[in-house]
């Protein structure tokens, strides 16, 4: 039975509710007094629930599919502005025990080497990335207790947080590892995570099960339950995300929705982010083997519609998708993507692109200051802010600071602030000359005009030398 209150996976991912609300969906897509309605419901800016939100992606009236783009837009615009958060994945190992079909890592592919960065060899990544100007990361890792216990985990985030190299630092370490206890999440809150990151894959328990056959992945309900644990152990900040073309987008799409809620009711928060990774082709993986492939179009309209279900979501794009892609998908609603990615054990420090322990293919090659310089023409400004959880402003803290509009007037300078550093300390002139001119224009675009005085000041401290000033 479903219920979004209940602690139970399958009660709060209720398969025979998903059916329904897919079904309800294919009743009511030409209803178009019904997706009218829904519309404006939209336009209050306070979400959808996952069955009106299911309608609007049912529908495929020209007209009607024209103003949900035009309002994910708009929310878009309201919430987050013209700014666009950086950050860059690090893989620290690919040792893994599951089975997982879709993921070269999985413990049956002999063809792939096994590599795990010792403390050294993390320090020399985290150099690397430091160089290229990026302050916040998400780590990646395989599962297996052996080889990547949490112990190996902590030290990691202790490593990357200690370096300190030239004007360079990371000052925010996001965390995309296996399902764990409440216990080992309480142990990552204790150092000092961002945001605790874990992709559901597919939200069918079925197809769940055939796509993770083997190893401790395979149990749906832990790990579907995993960010009530994490939410138990202290972390208020979970990211949560289906691998799109593993399974029936519009069963994601529900599952994804009601996974919000369930956090919602029971946390009173909901995610701090949605990712929207698409599967790619990698060692031993061929995406064809999974039919359920997604059109760039409908992948535009699904990210469109999160953003005007779930407005006070941050939503995430990796460098899984094209430039193409990413262009139009920022637009709609992503508030936050990677750059100068290497999806590799220890490809930072290489010179050359290594490719041998690659988790999947990149489609976005560029280097970090060709994306910030690109994101800049664009009329974009791309922000290395980490300042919210580090002043406290996490889980319901953060909500109520958005839903209240007054988070603008701390994420704007601060994207300034940040972009100044990285301006000065790592961008080719081209690409400095760009920012620079774009942050004079946009400091006149601070909401609260008092503060814009401020901003200048602090500017001109960085310039001077100062670093990591932030509201
Ligand atoms: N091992 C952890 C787990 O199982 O949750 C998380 C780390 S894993 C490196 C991060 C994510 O990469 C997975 O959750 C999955 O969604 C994604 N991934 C795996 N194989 C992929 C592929 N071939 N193409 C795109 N993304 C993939």
């Amino acid at each position: 039975m479903y219920n979004k209150e209940s602690l139970k996976a399958t009660e709060f991912i209720s398969d025979e509710e998903i059916r329904e609300t897919l079904k309800y969906a294919d009743e009511n897509k030409d209803n178009l007094a019904l997706v009218s309605e829904i519309i404006e419901k939209a336009k209050l800016r306070k979400g959808l629930s996952h069955r009106e939100a299911s309608v609007l992606l049912a529908c495929d009236d020209k007209e009607k599919v024209k103003e949900m783009y035009a309002l994910a837009e708009q929310i878009k615009k309201d919430f987050y502005g013209n700014r666009i958060v950086m950050f860059a994945p690090l893989y620290l190992s690919n040792y893994c025990v599951n089975g997982c079909l879709y993921c070269p890592y999985h413990l049956k592919n002999k063809s792939i080497p096994r590599k795990k960065l010792t403390q050294e060899e993390i320090k020399k990544e985290v150099i690397a990335l430091q160089d290229m100007g990026h302050k916040r990361l998400a780590i990646e890792s395989g599962e297996d207790p052996v080889n990547n216990p949490i112990e190996y985990i902590l030290e990691s985030i202790k490593t990357i947080y200690s370096i300190k190299h030239k004007n360079g630092a990371i000052r925010r370490v996001n965390v995309n590892i296996a399902a764990t206890t409440v216990e080992n999440y309480k142990k990552l809150k204790d150092v000092g995570i961002g945001t605790y990151i874990l992709f559901q894959e597919t939200y069918d328990k079925k197809e769940y099960e055939y796509l993770h056959p083997t190893g401790p992945k395979h149990n749906y309900d832990y790990h579907t339950e995993a960010m009530d644990r994490a939410m138990e152990g202290g972390i208020d900040d979970v990211g949560i995300g289906v691998l799109f073309g593993l399974d029936k987008y519009r069963y994601e799409f529900a599952g994804l929705l009601m996974h919000a809620e369930h956090l919602e009711a029971v946390h009173g928060v909901g995610p701090h982010t949605i990712s929207v990774p698409r599967v790619k082709p990698a060692n031993d993986i061929d995406p064809n083997d999974f039919d359920n492939s997604l059109s760039a179009e409908m992948f535009c309209k699904i990210a469109a519609l999160i953003r005007i279900a779930v407005p006070y979501t941050g939503m995430i794009i990796s460098t899984r998708e094209t430039p193409e892609v990413r262009e139009k998908i920022i637009r709609l609603g992503v508030s936050q993507i990677s750059g100068g990615s290497r999806t590799s054990v220890g490809g930072y420090a290489e010179e050359e692109r290594p490719h041998e322990t690659e988790q999947f293919d990149v489609s976005d090659n560029r280097t970090l200051d060709e994306v910030v310089n690109w994101l800049m023409t664009a009329g974009y400004i791309p922000s290395f802010c980490t300042a919210c959880y580090r002043q406290g402003r996490t889980g319901d803290r953060f909500m109520s600071l958005c839903k209240s509009g007054q988070i603008q007037n701390c994420c704007h300078p601060n994207a300034l602030m940040t972009l100044k550093e990285y301006l000065i300390d790592y961008a080719s002139p081209e690409t400095r000359k760009i920012g620079e001119e774009l942050i004079d224009r946009e400091i006149d675009n601070i909401g609260k005009p008092e503060l814009r005085p401020k901003v200048r000041e602090e500017l001109l401290k960085i310039e001077k030398g100062t670093r990591d000033l932030y509201f």
